[in-house]
């Protein structure tokens, strides 16, 4: 489980307060949000790269310090992309009712956040499974 972040809410808080369907939702707007920095972050490294050619010396090191700023953000909104979309569509794959077949109509049946997954109750049928991350 990912550890406690503010803007991205854990999946049984996410069940309780606003559904899974929208949980689903905000996490995709999430990680594409990250993808969308690291495109911003590629960006500048290669306009850092371009400033490399000329320059006094400040300005070299200036530039020095903005090619390792972009990089080190482009890799950790890469990563947090790429962990987000993958855990929201792991997610998302065991959302069915193997009951009913309904998607994302569901409750959490025990309260309380398990680091080896949330176990949901059906909202159509009441059949009961976990989730697991
Ligand atoms: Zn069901």
């Amino acid at each position: 489980m990912a550890p406690h972040n503010y803007l991205n809410r854990s999946l049984a808080d996410g069940i309780r307060k606003v559904g899974f369907r929208k949980w689903y939702e905000h996490e995709l707007l999430s990680s594409h949000a990250h993808m969308l920095l690291a495109l911003l972050c590629t960006i500048a490294l290669m306009a850092t790269l371009e400033l490399f050619h000329g320059g006094t010396l400040g300005e070299k090191l200036l530039n020095t310090l903005l090619f390792i700023i972009s990089g080190a953000v482009g890799l950790w909104a890469l990563r947090r992309y790429l962990y987000l979309l993958a855990h929201a569509e792991t997610l998302a794959d065991q959302a069915n009712c193997q009951v009913c077949q309904a998607y994302g109509l569901l409750n959490v049946a025990e309260d309380g956040d398990r680091h080896d997954g949330v176990r949901v109750k059906c909202r159509k049928c009441g059949h009961e499974w976990m989730l697991l991350p």
